[in-house]
């Protein structure tokens, strides 16, 4: 056993620092997060799109109920449980967990995206009024948020059969309500069906781009074809999801999977969050047109394509190096020994910036937004909150480095003194 991972099986659950704002955040986010998701989409569709706008657009009750919203919801989940235990597609192995085992997953998330896709091409020439979802994305907002309480409830619960080493150790503090929220335990399963990594990339992933096409749908039914920025919107968010899908064995290399513990945050995140919020710009497209010149398109499709390369480029880099450090692709790369035995990457995309994928996806996400024009700063709101996101997700992902490489990463952070933004940050 090695110093690092020593001390860290030594140290106490219950004294790991506490994350997202400690119990504030943890009573605070599940209340506003939800509210922030309905309130998005009600701004997106009202004809002035202004988040500063006062009284504020919310939704009326009325709007927020369907009884077609908890039935599709709940079969897109359910089939998506059946794609997942579709014999197909390699099963890979999880890193070691505390107790020296490895988890097997199924790889076949792309398989599940492909069906959808066909599924979904065949009710749209049967006549499903695939447009529909634009009248019923409050209503599936709603019920998605109750489905993350729910689970989210039932994860806390049924955490307390779990064996202690099966808990994450940042969500063991005693405090139920940080508890709930952050998730106890780390991988929960029915029998084999790894909740987390299940919700992680399947049902909110592949519902975003369902819904941006039923987006697409909508403006079809109402100017009779799609416009330039509806088909940049959803072909670039389908590529991200795709590509998430293709890549599928990389999420079990990340935080999410390795450090976080299943609860309220991850839940609602996967569920609710990507699907509703993420699909903004689709949303707000429908109702606020925008013409696009031919450079603008170019523009935008280069930058998108910049961004892609970067992320895809430095994330394969890693994951390569997780996987096999003496793959052609890497074994050249410098490197830097830690007192784990694991090396960390000081050159190649890893030595331009130390979060070089993080700033590949935020290239992307404002390929994504300037296709809905200066007019608004609602389809902005993704660019702005995923720089937040993945600035606090750098910073947390900082700590737990240093915690666990010590003087290693200190050298790294010498050798490679910019987070996210060459000389900027
Ligand atoms: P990362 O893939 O960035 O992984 C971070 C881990 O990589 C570290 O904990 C460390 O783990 C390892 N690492 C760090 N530096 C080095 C180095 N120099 N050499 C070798 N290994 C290193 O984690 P994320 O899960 O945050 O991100 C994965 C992808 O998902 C990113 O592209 C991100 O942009 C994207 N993402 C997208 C979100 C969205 O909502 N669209 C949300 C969150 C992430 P160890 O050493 O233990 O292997």
């Amino acid at each position: 056993m090695r110093p690092n991972s020593q001390a860290l099986k030594q140290k106490s659950s219950h004294d790991t620092e506490r994350e997202f704002g400690g119990t504030l955040g943890a009573i605070c986010i599940p209340g506003f997060l939800p509210l922030t998701v309905l309130f998005l989409i009600s701004v997106s569709r009202s004809p002035e799109a202004s988040v500063l706008q006062w009284p504020p657009s919310l939704p009326t009750t009325e709007q927020l109920w369907d009884p077609l919203a908890p039935v599709l919801l709940l079969g897109w989940i359910a089939l998506h449980a059946l794609l997942y235990l579709m014999p197909v597609g390699k099963v890979s192995e999880g890193l070691v967990l505390r107790d020296g085992t490895r988890l097997k997953y199924p790889i076949n998330g792309f398989h599940g995206l492909c069906v959808s896709g066909v599924l979904l091409l065949l009710f749209v020439g049967l006549g499903a009024p695939l447009g529909y979802l634009f009248e019923l994305m409050l209503p599936l907002a709603m019920c998605a948020i109750a489905v993350s309480f729910l689970l989210s409830g039932y994860l806390y619960v049924r955490s307390f059969w779990a064996p202690s080493h099966a808990l994450a150790l940042g969500g063991n503090t005693g405090n139920p309500l940080y508890d709930f929220f952050i998730g106890r335990e780390l991988n929960p399963r029915i029998g084999d069906f790894d909740l987390k990594y299940f919700c992680e990339l399947r049902p909110g992933l592949i519902g975003w781009v369902v819904i941006n096409l039923g987006m697409l749908m909508k403006e079809v039914d109402l100017r009779g074809s799609p416009s330039v920025a509806m088909i940049l919107v959803n072909s670039f968010q389908l590529l991200y999801v795709a590509d998430a899908l293709w890549n599928e064995e990389a999420v079990l290399t990340t935080m999410d999977i390795v450090h976080d513990g299943f609860g309220f945050m991850l839940v609602f995140g996967d569920l609710a969050w990507v699907p509703f919020a993420y699909s903004l710009q689709a949303a707000y497209l429908v109702v606020h047109p925008q013409t696009l010149s031919n450079l603008t398109v170019v523009v935008i499709v280069a930058l998108n394509g910049i961004g892609y390369y970067i992320f895809r480029k430095s994330n394969s880099q890693k994951n390569q190096f997780r996987r096999d450090p003496s793959h052609p692709s890497v074994a050249r790369l410098e490197t830097i020994a830690t007192a784990t035995g694991k090396r960390l990457l000081v050159s190649g995309w890893w030595g331009l910036v130390r979060h070089p994928n993080y700033l590949g996806d935020l290239v992307m996400a404002l390929a994504w937004s300037l296709p809905c024009g200066f007019s608004h700063l609602l389809p902005y709101f993704y660019v702005i909150y995923f720089t937040i996101l993945l600035i606090h997700r750098e910073d947390r992902d900082e700590r737990q480095c240093r915690a666990k490489y010590g003087l290693a990463w200190e050298t790294y952070c010498r050798r490679v003194p910019y987070r996210i933004f060459p000389y900027i940050y």
